[in-house]
Order: C-alpha cells, then structure tokens, then sequence
C-alpha cells in the first residue's frame, strides 16, 4: 500500500512540478540567462529533472523501510547471538567506505548523464527547428550521428549507474554468501544445532537484504538530488524575479525616452554605449546600422526583455514604469514564429478579437485576400514551421498578429525583409495610417525602410551622428 501512494504521490508531484517548472520559464527566467543555456537545459529541468524530485519519494520511503527492518533485524540478531551482532557490525563499517566510494562514483557518472542527456536534447529540437536547412545542406549524416553518439553515451552512463546501484544493492548479500561458505565448508567447526543455524541464517539474509535495500535506495536519492537542487535554484530565483503577468496599462504610451543607455552581454564589452534618444507618439522612427551593432539589442532594452548596465528607459516622462507599459509594446520579429495551428490560432494565441478584427488586420498587411482565398480562410491550418506560406507572408501574419493586440508602440526587427519593394513601400504606407497615433521603429539596415521614417537613430556610430530627418514619402 505505502508502495502505491508513494507511485502515486511522485506522479502528483511530477505533474505539478513540470508545469510549474515551464510558467516558471515563460514568465521570469531573464532573456539573459536564457541566451546563455541551452535548450536541452530546460527540456530536462522540465522534463526528467522533474520526474526525478517525483521518484525522490519512493526513495526516501524504501531507504526509511530498509533501515527500519535493519534496525529491527539487528536487534533479533543481538538477542540471537552477540558474536555474530558485532560480527556483522564490522562488517557493515568496512563495506561502508567501499559503498561510499562507488555512490561517489555514481554521482559522478549522473553529472555527465545529465549534462549528455541536455546535449541529446538540444539536438533533437535544433535539428527539428532546421530540417529545411539540413536537408538543403544535407547534413543529415553528420546530425544523426552527432545526437546518436550523444545518446549512445547517454544511454552507456546510465547502463553504468544500473550496475553500481544494483552492485550496492547486492554487496552485503554476496559478502554473507561467501563468509556462509567459509562457516559452512566440511571442516568448519560451527557450534549450533540445524535449528539454531537455519535461524542465524534466515535473521542475517532479512538485515542483509534490507541494508541492501537501503544503500540502494540512499545512492538514488543522493544522485536525484542535484534534479531537486537544479529545480530549487530555478524556482528560488522566478521567485526573486518574479514578473506577475502585468495588466495592459489604462495610459496609452505618448513618449519613450533612452537616457545613457549602456548595454553589455558579458564581460566582452559593451554592445551599446551612452544610447540617448526620444520617442514620440505619431511618428515612425528607424533604428540603423551594420549587422551586430546593437539594434536588435536595443530592441530587447525597449521591451524590458534585457536591463540595461547603465542608464534608464522611462516611459511618458517617467509616469508610467515600462513593466506597466510593456503590455501596449508589440515586437515584429524577422522570422515571426509560426504554430501548427489555424491561421485564426496564430493570430490570436491567447488574444480575444472577432474575425472582422482579424481582417481588418490581415487588410493592413495586404494578407487579407489571400487568406481569404484560402479553402477554409482564417480555419485554414499552417503546417510545420508555416511551410505553406512564404516567407512574406509568414512576416506579414507576424505583424497582424501584433496589430489586433492594438499596441501604442510596434518595433519591427527587420519584419519586411522578405517583402518584394512595392509591397514593402504599401504596407508601411497601410502602417503608417493605422498606428498614426502610436509609434512605430523599424530596426533595419534598409534604407527604403529608413527612407519611410521620420527619424533615424544611427547604431554602432557616435551619437552626435544622429539625424533628424524629415523624411519625403511619408504616408500621412
Ligand atoms: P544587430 O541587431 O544590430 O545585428 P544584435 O543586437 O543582434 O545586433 O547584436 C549585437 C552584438 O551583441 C553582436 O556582437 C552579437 O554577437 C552580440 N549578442 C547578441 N545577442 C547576444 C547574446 N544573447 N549573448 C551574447 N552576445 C550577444
């Protein structure tokens, strides 16, 4: 019975836990640290990390019941014969540092499981995220035997803690059966009766198998452990960080304003240095410069995704905090991430508006009429990665998506890139007229786009370099 609840009570807690441990992810582990580890680091924590602090359970119940029947064991044995007791006792104190010494061993082994079984993973969904490009570059081969040697190292570690965990399980059994054979052999002088023998005997094998039980059991719980230390450490720090879900804010964003604003990923430098800059609602702005010179990290800075190192972001003169603000911000990105879902799906994703809200959004971004000439319009379903759109269509679905959440402030990273020029020049034009009250900031190193905005912010160049350019073309 105790067997079934602990089961029970460890699925409770790995059903939990995994959920926790993903809304933990979404909601607080900062951009920062996730750039910095790997995907399969997560896969795990949510994943066997979390199934482990579940069996974590069951183990501690099996070492409390082994030493329990131990103790008992031992006791039965003082009464029966004090000589075999102490026997048995420096028995235990000696196999202890050799128990010891292969749980260290074991610990050692869990350490490189866990860090293969994150490689393993990071593999996986890496290569799935990119099979077009493998193909393309047919790099099947070196992929799969790239995570095949992963597992196969994986699998090898694992085999190896088996047999440790099933050698401490079985060592005190196979020391009583040779120091039996030694008593037992022909020219040995036992002085017990057969009854008295058959008791000894039986008592010795019932404190055996429990210890052994016991040290099995301990050596599972002592290399779960890191799994519940990983989570701990996870859970402590989105309790640190914690960013509660924050309600779109009643004040609608009219300025942004970067004051010195340093930025450094690491200790390599800084990306950004002293960025100074206004915003304003009802203009468009550019955000130019070569590739890696900061703007997409700009980017992450004006939506709060990463703090700067120095200097401050302040949101309509400071009245309103950019956490209160973040919700009325909308990012475009390059390759907007597409789900297999319907094309309604991908839109909304959480969001509530009706469908002539969907089209008038699709309208903005002349998508509108394709969807609707698809078979089943807004229920059409996108396949894997969005595959049955192009790459146009898939950016300008992204920026539908962000324009039926009716941001103040919509930042396009290089989100038209795939659009032919003419299409470009009228859907920012559409843009323009939409979000004529809000502020739009294309990061991009086009300069049709630059050319459409009202004011460029040069990246990567000294800041007296700065233009205010009042652009010819503009929309409204
Ligand atoms: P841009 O958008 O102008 O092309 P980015 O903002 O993407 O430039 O990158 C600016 C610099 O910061 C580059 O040198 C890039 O290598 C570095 N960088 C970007 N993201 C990270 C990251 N997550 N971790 C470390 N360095 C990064």
């Amino acid at each position: 019975m105790l067997t079934v609840l602990t089961t029970y009570l460890g699925k409770q807690v790995h059903e939990r836990l995994s959920a926790r441990i993903f809304g933990h992810i979404l909601l607080s582990e900062p951009m920062a640290r996730v750039y910095t580890r790997s995907i399969g680091h997560y896969i795990t924590l949510a994943g066997d990390d979390t199934f482990k602090s579940g069996t974590i359970v069951a183990s501690l119940l099996q070492s409390f019941v082994g030493f329990l029947t131990a103790m008992i064991g031992l006791l039965v044995l003082y009464q029966f014969s004090s000589s075999i007791f102490f026997g048995v006792l420096v028995f235990l104190g000696c196999s202890l540092v050799l128990i010891g010494s292969l749980i260290g061993v074991m610990m050692k082994l869990n350490a490189t499981a866990v860090t293969l079984s994150r490689e393993a993973g990071t593999t996986f969904v890496e290569a799935f995220n990119s099979l077009r490009s493998i193909r393309a570059l047919h790099s099947e081969r070196f992929v799969m035997s790239s995570y095949a040697n992963h597992m196969h190292n994986y699998v090898r570690k694992l085999v190896q803690m088996d047999a440790i965990k099933s050698g401490v399980k079985a060592f005190p059994a196979i020391v009583l059966l040779l120091l039996s054979a030694i008593a037992l052999r022909p020219a040995a002088q036992v002085d017990m009766t057969d009854a008295a023998l058959f008791a000894g005997t039986v008592i010795v094998i019932r404190v055996f198998a429990s210890l052994g039980q016991m040290a099995a059991a301990c050596s599972q719980l002592l290399t779960d452990i890191r799994a519940v230390r990983d989570i701990g450490a996870l859970v402590k720090l989105a309790q640190e960080e914690w960013r509660p879900l924050a309600g779109i804010s009643a004040i609608k964003v009219s300025t942004i304003g970067l004051h010195q604003v340093s930025f450094g990923y690491d200790d390599r430098g800084h990306v950004l240095r002293d960025v100074s800059f206004r915003f304003e609602a009802g203009h468009t702005y550019a955000i130019v410069g070569p590739s890696g010179a900061g703007k997409s990290t700009l980017a992450d800075i004006l939506l709060g995704l990463s703090l700067p190192n120095s200097g401050a972001v302040t949101v309509n003169e400071g009245v309103l905090s950019l956490e209160a603000a973040r919700r009325r911000f909308m990012l475009v990105e390059q390759q907007p991430k597409i789900f297999s879902t319907t094309v309604r799906e991908n839109l909304l994703l959480g969001a509530a508006a009706n469908d002539d809200a969907l089209h008038a959004a699709l309208d903005v971004v002349n998508l509108d009429d394709t969807v609707r000439s698809l078979g089943e319009g807004l229920d059409t379903r996108l396949t894997y990665l969005g595959e049955n759109f192009s790459g146009g269509q898939r950016q300008r679905l992204g920026i539908a998506r962000a324009l039926i959440r009716q941001p103040d402030v919509l930042i396009l990273d290089e989100a038209t890139s795939a659009l032919d020029l003419d299409t470009r020049i009228e859907v920012v034009a559409k843009l323009r007229t939409h979000m004529r009250d809000g502020i739009i900031i294309f990061i991009t190193h086009d300069p049709e786009i630059a050319a459409l905005a009202d004011e460029v912010l040069p990246i990567g160049e000294p800041q007296t370099r700065a233009v205010a350019a009042t652009q010819e073309g503009r929309a409204d």
